[in-house]
């Protein structure tokens, strides 16, 4: 059958693709239909359509799935940064464990994954994707124990709505009005009232909100952020000028809310959409808050990267530290460090730790950070993991007991992989936001010698299609590779 733009159809939804995107088959035809989940029966719109599958919008649930639920947000569809809201959180967390363990297999080859409870028993997982007896270990997923307002970071623009008013919230696809929003459910509640004071604010002072289209108005978006242990709070204006008027009268009221730390705008004047600008102007407090993953204390500027669920990284970070097995003496290499979040943590329980990452005020803020916690035992080097590591091993001849990585997408360099090999640490412990690079990444490293000996995600953002996953790979044939080569 040819389909045209506007059809309607029904299909039966039988799976989830890797977004979270609900897939439907009919006469051998792939739907994919967005906001749907397994068992719906649905009828759906033509979009968009290709030789072997296409994709289509949903118009009207007709038998609703039992693994569905009402999504929490009332604007859960239009904003479109949950991809998992129709689904009960349970079934959210088992989407991501497959999706997880079928990458895996297919695109890394490991056909002996086996799904286990906490105590490494067979039993009781609830898992079924055809997995063998006696296979790598696959632990359950560290899901969220409330799993709303997880998220420590917010960066929401500014614009006018439909009636020409100020308001917050996002852009609804490819336009320039603004859907309002002021309390998105992964956020903590004080945004609302701090963008309802930052509102009343620029009308009072008649500044005007930023129109990207054009390129002119004042106020771009608000960052605002909050330590979940010490409950510091921290507003910081984007601001497309160089000054902010009235800026006190904003302070004023600010500063009132309970826990106001810091408040400071960014001067971005560039007609681009990278959120913040280079410039930080204060205009209260010390220009940081302060706050803590386990033990470790962690100083946040508007600029610093800083992991948007806190609760969840000390579980993940937890996770790794328990991988990497270190008894006191270890020398780790962090490979990726960022601001050494990784490291710090391994920093309290090995001999040594050295952390390598890309970024410059990155790697400044990581020792920042060692210098806070009075960490000695472990230095950073700026660059590239896959040109630091080569030249040190061939330089410096550096050995590791232990070495960590936590990549972006996509994934390490074979340079850097093929270093790791060389330097043949007991056990590599590896952490990943995204399961397919990581599936080439251990196949790689398992061809060369290592064992893949257990894998376990973690939910850091509950309600989206993002997963988590760390693996602990340990040596395995390397030493006798070594040995063969050695006498060829
Ligand atoms: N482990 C850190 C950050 C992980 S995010 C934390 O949890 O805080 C990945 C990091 O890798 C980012 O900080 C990014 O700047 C850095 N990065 C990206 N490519 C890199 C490369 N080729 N070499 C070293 N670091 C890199």
């Amino acid at each position: 059958m040819e389909w045209k733009k506007n059809d309607r159809f029904t299909v039966t939804i039988g799976d989830l693709s890797e977004d979270g995107s609900g897939i439907g088959k009919l006469d051998g035809y792939i739907w994919f239909i967005k906001d749907t989940v397994i068992g719906d029966v649905v009828e759906a719109k033509v979009m968009k359509t290709k030789k072997s599958y296409g994709f289509a919008r949903l118009e009207r649930v007709v038998v609703p799935s039992e693994k569905r639920i009402v999504p929490a947000c009332p604007v859960a569809r239009q904003c479109g940064g949950c991809q998992l809201q129709a689904m009960r959180y349970e079934e959210g967390l088992r989407f991501k464990e497959k999706k997880v363990f079928e990458n895996l297999r297919r695109i890394g080859g490991f056909n002996n994954l086996q799904f286990v409870d906490e105590n490494g028993e067979r039993e009781g997982t609830g898992q079924d994707c055809g997995a063998s007896p006696g296979g790598i270990p696959f632990y359950p997923i560290i899901g969220m124990g409330e799993p709303w307002r997880y998220r420590n970071k917010a960066q929401i623009p500014f614009g006018l709505n439909k009636n020409g008013e100020i308001a917050t919230g996002f852009y609804a696809g490819r336009t320039h009005t603004i859907i309002e929003h002021d309390d998105c459910l992964l956020g903590i509640e004080e945004n609302q009232k701090i963008l309802a004071i930052i509102k009343q604010y620029m009308r009072e002072n008649r500044i005007t909100p930023y129109d990207e289209e054009i390129h002119r108005g004042l106020v771009r978006h608000a960052l605002i952020r909050k330590g979940f242990r010490t409950g510091e709070l921290m507003v910081c204006l984007v601001i497309n000028g160089r000054k902010l008027p009235a800026a006190d009268k904003l302070v004023d009221k600010l500063c009132k809310l309970e826990g106001m730390t810091s408040i400071s705008y960014c001067i971005n004047t560039d007609d681009t959409n990278v959120i913040l600008g280079r410039e930080i102007v204060d205009l209260f407090g010390p220009g940081y808050i302060t706050d803590y993953i386990g033990d470790v204390k962690y100083r946040i500027s508007p600029q610093s990267f800083y992991q948007v669920n806190p609760v969840q990284t000390e579980k993940l970070y937890g996770t790794a530290l328990e991988y990497a097995g270190l008894t006191g003496t270890e020398t780790v290499w962090d490979l990726y460090c960022g601001i050494g979040t990784i490291s710090l943590f391994l920093a309290q329980k090995a001999g040594r730790v050295y952390g390598v990452e890309a970024v410059p005020q990155a790697v400044a803020d990581a020792r920042e950070n060692a210098r806070l916690n009075s960490l000695t035992n472990v230095e950073f080097f700026e660059g590239r993991a896959e040109e630091v590591l080569p030249r040190m091993y061939a330089e410096n001849h550096i050995t590791a007991d232990v070495i960590v990585v936590d990549p972006p997408r996509k994934g390490c360099d074979t340079a850097c992989l093929d270093t790791i090999v060389k330097m043949a640490p007991s056990r590599v412990v590896y952490v990943s936001c995204d399961s397919a690079t990581l599936a080439r990444d251990l196949r790689y490293l398992c061809e060369e010698g290592y064992e893949l000996e257990k894998v376990r995600c973690c939910d850091m953002f509950g309600w989206t299609g993002h997963v988590e996953t760390v693996v602990q790979l340990s040596k395995g044939e390397i030493q006798s590779k070594k040995i063969r080569v050695d006498f060829s």
